[in-house]
């Protein structure tokens, strides 16, 4: 079975004062085993340091973007190989804000994730309404997040997502291969909230979550909570 998997997107969120009662509410939180869930959160990137650090070894942290390729005159930039350097072992790529705010397109985002996986990294690729990667032989969680669903208090239904997810595995069976559809984690994102986790999780092809707004909050607890 695939296991189940919430990730945590602060965005461009928080103070190192919020940073610190944030890691202090997942260190102190009941949750299941990392057998059962795998956690990753994603700080920005001047927090990664002192999140890893501070959080809990079962949580894993995720950078929210990175370079498209090796480092070097980037202004600004952060590389993949920074981020490994780091132990950072999970990277965000493709957000719907960095595609509509920063003019990611699917090309640059394909490549951005076939460079992290060739550097290590385990890629969170998010997706609207098109899949344009297929990486087989490395680890990839694809986060289905419906544009109309992030931040703005609506959440797809349970049967919505279903049906994409569904359809997303299906492209992966037919593109890719039987085993990378099975083993492949589809999790949604937008509008995830302690109140709506349960019954999505509930949904067959919903692996997990990719969680903004309730991310910052002690309601994360219970949607990692929301696998069993
Ligand atoms: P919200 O949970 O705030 O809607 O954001 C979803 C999201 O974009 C996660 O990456």
């Amino acid at each position: 079975g695939r296991k189940f998997f919430v990730g945590g997107n602060w965005k461009c969120n928080g103070t190192t004062d919020q940073v610190e009662k944030i890691v202090k509410t997942l260190n102190e939180g009941q949750v299941p085993s990392p057998d059962v869930v795998e956690v990753v959160v994603s700080p920005p990137y001047v927090f990664l340091p002192v999140v890893k650090s501070q959080l809990r070894p079962e949580f894993q942290v995720a950078a929210q973007n990175c370079w498209v390729k090796k480092g070097g005159a980037f202004t600004g930039e952060v590389s993949a190989e920074m981020l490994v350097n780091l132990g950072v072992p999970w990277v965000i790529l493709g957000h719907s804000e960095r595609r509509a705010l920063l003019g990611e397109s699917n090309e640059f985002v394909g490549d951005k994730v076939a460079y992290a996986l060739s550097q290590g990294l385990k890629v969170i690729a998010c997706v609207g309404e098109t899949l344009e990667q297929r990486e087989a032989g490395s680890t990839v969680v694809i986060a289905y997040e419906p544009v109309w669903a992030i931040g703005t208090g609506k959440v797809a239904t349970p049967d919505q997502a279903q049906e994409v997810h569904a359809s997303l595995r299906d492209w992966l069976r037919i593109n890719v291969s039987p085993e990378v559809a099975e083993s492949t984690r589809i999790i949604y994102g937008g509008s995830v909230t302690g109140a709506n986790c349960k019954e999505l999780a509930a949904k067959h092809d919903v692996d997990g979550f990719l969680v903004g707004g309730a991310s910052l909050k002690p309601e994360f607890i219970d949607i990692i909570n929301s696998a069993t």
